[in-house]
């Protein structure tokens, strides 16, 4: 085990203890461990950066009308709770000469998404990123997702979907193009 490992295990079987288990039944046996490993693949993004990411999938086009990447699924952990956030990213850009390989802004959203986080700073990183990449004349992302801190705890408000957007750029400028933007993704009024 690493050491990483080994210490995020004992405190997940000291947490155990706290809530009133016993760590030593055999259905919690494993689960300290069990609970550490899925941690830090649920925050794997820590260890990822956006080089190793895009790996040179940038190519020449001469495109210069909106890509739009709808309905990318996302998961992640709320930075004050530690509970899932679960919805779904849409992001536009409007290259300039550079166009990013379909798969890369997905996973551009995972490597932010598996962090702490909360919504309204996710979705800004995730914009400025792509902004970085491509150099693109503008960039927009909504994402709409489902808090469990919501829905499981506190108000519970089981059905209340947040959303946030970042518009960079053109997006920003020009309303008729975030509205097609907005009307792309079925959320313009
Ligand atoms: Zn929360």
């Amino acid at each position: 085990m690493s050491d990483q490992l080994s210490q995020i295990t004992h405190h997940y079987h000291e947490i155990l203890k706290g809530l009133g288990e016993d760590p030593e039944r055999e259905g919690l046996l494993d689960t300290p461990k069990r609970a550490a490993k899925a941690m830090q693949y649920l925050c794997r993004g820590y260890e990822q950066s956006l080089d190793e990411i895009v790996n040179g999938a940038l190519f020449a086009s001469d495109n210069d009308e909106m890509v739009i990447v709808r309905d990318i699924e996302l998961y992640s952990l709320c930075e004050h709770h530690l509970l899932p956030f679960i919805g779904k990213a849409h992001v536009a850009y409007i290259p300039t000469g550079k166009v990013l390989g379909l798969s890369k802004v997905a996973r551009i959203v995972d490597m932010f998404a598996r962090r702490l986080q909360i919504q309204e700073n996710l979705t800004r990183q995730i914009a400025e990123a792509v902004q970085q990449v491509t150099s693109a004349a503008g960039v927009a992302v909504v994402i709409e997702a489902k808090h469990m801190c919501m829905m499981m705890r506190g108000v519970e408000k089981q059905n209340s979907v947040m959303t946030s957007s970042v518009m960079l750029g053109a997006f920003r400028q020009s309303t008729n193009t975030r509205q097609e933007f907005l009307q792309l993704i079925g959320r313009s009024k």
